[in-house]
């Protein structure tokens, strides 16, 4: 129990409207904001800075600068051309006037503004008889807040209107927080001394001061670089948990090698790789602990996960359990079922497929062959494990091409009274200082190594004016019995018109260029039995073209295509090029990738440039990465997992590292941060992370 004393004591989970200047306006406002304790509002950090260096005088300007200017405000109001009406605010130093300008929707700006207020504003520098910044993004200044004047750097605050509209502008903000630390005396930090030290980190009470009332730019960055080390730190001790709830959980023991096992080593017509010798025997280390196994199986398109996971699921099957295999689509489980199937028959193994649209009859069978157990393999998408189908005994599941197998898709399981091994597999390589940070709870294991027999493709950009030269190698190597893809863009907001260009291209190809040959064509809109069709065909070199929207993206292995040429390739992602060109370069001819760029911008040159260089999949994936940040390699909701204010996960690695080091060691001497010294992380983690609590074991 606190006592009385502590009791009346600000502290940081004191509701914010204990503070002098938030009345209950102010606390709702803040509250859709997200600040509702002083912890809070000391964690709204700034968003950009003032400071001497910054601060450019009017009389410096030069059109096109971006620029910060702090002056006076010498008039302002509505002005009329004969074209539109705008609002006009004239900024003046010792130097010069600067004109501010808004059109459209001003009525907000129009009392904004009185004549002698002190503000900041930043924006892009134009000239209209004289210099004018159109929208200036602006803050009001206090007269002894001036950075020039006073040699301060000056914090400013992110804020939408709901702020504003009560007044909480950046000038505010510094008076809350300002008032805050008067209040809350210390700060105790959740790092011992020791563990400051040792990461030299700064204090957090000290890390929090700076962040918000920098003494230095050096004093600055170490705040930094403290707060972003808490919040990696604070992922990692969810990863940690995660981990340990999973390890926690009694799995099965699965250490009999077994007949299947034996024989399908028999059937496998190739040697494997080291890599997929490594990642057997770790997987294999699994399966016979008694504890769960949940393990990220990264490799490229083409290394050759498959076999690993029918290995895998000898083993299991061999051991008396059964294994469900899900891909996210329908085509996708389709592929692996036919991989599958083909090994399974001669080895006996009994698999089966569930699809959607199944008779009735050919359902039940099913079902009920998954309920005795006479089926070994099942293989389908994802409602495999959401409907009604019960089994005699899930050991393993194999889940593939789905960054992760969610905790909750695992409490399902659970629920249900399963607790199988996981496998993930994706061929979709993820950066390292990612693969930590959002796959922190599983172990990763990876084949980053293609079979021996493979001959690294190569690739060109090239412009359309080469393309009869294209069109005669693609000839040449048709004559030699290869075969060719041609691939174009398909997105959802051009639909139409992506079909169409497919479409024409498949008509030019089929009744002029390509006269001599059979071309085929597929999209995404077609029937699948028709698309199977021409697939067919495809396989068995009755069509030596296949004229394509992104469909072929999905497993589709064809050892026996040599040539790919992307049309529009400056529209495709760089992940997505990889995708598609995984597609060749499957069998034992040279293969060739032509990337056909119709538009340059920097960005598709630097793209085009990266596919030209590389096929190594980690190295493009840390190219995208820089490009696009890591949004796109998870979904939204996973990205949620990550509470990023400062975090950078392209920047951070030897943080995140650092960082990591210390959760799991924390959590390996306390699993359920129950002990007193522990006591603020456990606070500050379940405030953080509070909808995570379901999914994990901490007591
Ligand atoms: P992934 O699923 O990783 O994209 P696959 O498992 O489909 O790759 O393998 C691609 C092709 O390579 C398949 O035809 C497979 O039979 C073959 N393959 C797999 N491992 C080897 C190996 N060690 N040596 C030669 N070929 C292999
Ligand atoms: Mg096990």
């Amino acid at each position: 129990m606190d006592t009385p004393q502590s009791f009346y004591q600000t502290n940081l989970e004191t509701d914010i409207t204990y503070l002098k200047g938030v009345g209950p306006k102010r606390a709702e406002a803040l509250q859709k904001s997200g600040i509702e304790t002083i912890a809070d509002l000391l964690h709204h950090y700034p968003r950009r800075y003032l400071d001497r260096t910054t601060i450019k005088s009017i009389a410096e300007l030069r059109v096109g600068d971006e620029a910060v200017i702090i002056g006076k405000v010498s008039a302002f109001g509505y002005r009329k051309t004969r074209k539109r009406n705008f609002f006009q605010m004239v900024l003046s130093d010792s130097t010069g006037n600067l004109q501010c300008v808004w059109f459209n929707g001003i009525s907000w700006i129009s009392d904004k503004f009185t004549v002698g207020d002190h503000i900041a504003v930043f924006g892009k520098v134009e000239f209209f008889n004289g210099f004018q910044i159109i929208h200036p993004d602006f803050d009001m200044l206090d007269k002894d807040e001036d950075p020039v004047n006073t040699g301060r750097i000056l914090p400013l605050y992110p804020g939408g209107a709901d702020l504003k509209s009560v007044g909480l502008d950046s000038r505010a903000f510094r008076k809350l927080i300002k008032t805050a630390f008067e209040k809350i005396g210390k700060i105790p930090d959740y790092f011992s001394d020791i563990v400051v030290k040792e990461n030299a980190l700064l204090e957090l009470e000290k890390a929090l001061r700076q962040i918000h009332l920098p003494d230095s730019n050096d004093e600055l960055h170490s705040a930094i670089y403290r707060l972003k080390y808490d919040e990696h730190f604070f992922l990692q001790i969810l990863m940690a948990l995660r981990r340990k709830s999973v390890r926690e959980l009694q799995g099965r023991i699965f250490d009999k090698r077994g007949a299947f096992v034996k024989e399908l080593y028999r059937q496998i017509p190739f040697e494997l790789t080291s890599a997929q010798i490594n990642v057997l025997r770790e997987i294999r280390k699994d399966l016979s602990s008694p504890s769960c196994m949940n393990r990220l199986l990264q490799g490229d398109v083409g290394s050759g996960k498959t076999i690993v996971a029918l290995l895998t699921s000898a083993i299991v099957i061999g051991n008396g359990a059964q294994v469900a295999l899900m891909a996210p689509t329908e085509i996708l489980a389709e592929q692996h079922y036919k991989n599958f199937k083909q090994y399974c028959d001669k080895i006996k193994i009994v698999s089966a497929m569930l699809k959607g649209g199944m008779k009735k009859s050919e359902r039940t069978e099913i079902l009920t062959g998954l309920k005795t157990g006479k089926i070994q393999i099942i293989v389908g998408t994802h409602a495999l494990i959401q409907s009604d189908i019960e089994f005699q005994d899930l050991g393993l599941v194999i889940v593939d091409e789905q960054h992760r197998f969610g905790v909750d898709q695992r409490k399902t399981l659970i629920e249900k009274g399963w607790n199988p091994d996981v496998l993930v597999m994706t061929a979709t390589p993820i950066p390292r200082t990612l693969a930590i940070t959002y796959h922190g709870d599983m172990d990763v294991s990876i084949i980053d190594e293609l079979p021996k027999n493979r001959i690294p493709i190569k690739t060109k950009v090239t412009e359309p004016t080469n393309l009869e030269n294209v069109y005669d190698f693609i000839r040449k190597e048709i004559k030699n019995g290869r075969q060719c893809f041609v691939v174009y863009p398909l997105i959802e907001e051009s639909e139409k018109m992506d079909l169409k260009a497919a479409e024409t291209g498949f008509q030019r190809f089929k009744e002029k260029i390509f006269k001599e040959f059979k071309v085929g064509y597929i999209h995404g809109k077609m029937k699948a039995d028709e698309r199977d069709e021409q697939m067919e065909s495809f396989a068995k070199n009755e069509i030596q073209i296949l004229v394509s929207t992104t469909v072929i993206e999905v497993g589709i292995d064809i050892p026996n295509a040599s040539v790919m040429v992307i049309e529009n390739a400056e529209r495709f992602g760089l992940s997505q090029l990889h995708q598609l060109r995984g597609r060749i370069g499957r069998g034992e001819h040279q293969s060739y990738c032509v990337l056909v760029q119709r538009k340059h911008t920097q960005e598709s040159d630097y793209r085009l440039n990266v596919m030209s260089r590389t096929i190594n999949g980690f190295e493009i994936s840390d190219e995208d990465l820089k490009l696009r940040g890591p949004g796109q390699f998870f979904g939204t909701r996973q990205h949620g997992y990550m509470k990023a204010k400062l975090a950078d996960m392209v920047q951070d690695g030897a943080i995140i590292r650092q960082a990591r080091h210390l959760a799991f060691q924390i959590i390996d001497s306390d699993s359920h941060l129950n002990q007193p010294e522990h006591k603020q992380i456990r606070n500050r983690f379940l405030r953080e992370y509070k909808e995570m609590i379901p999914y994990i074991n901490i007591g």
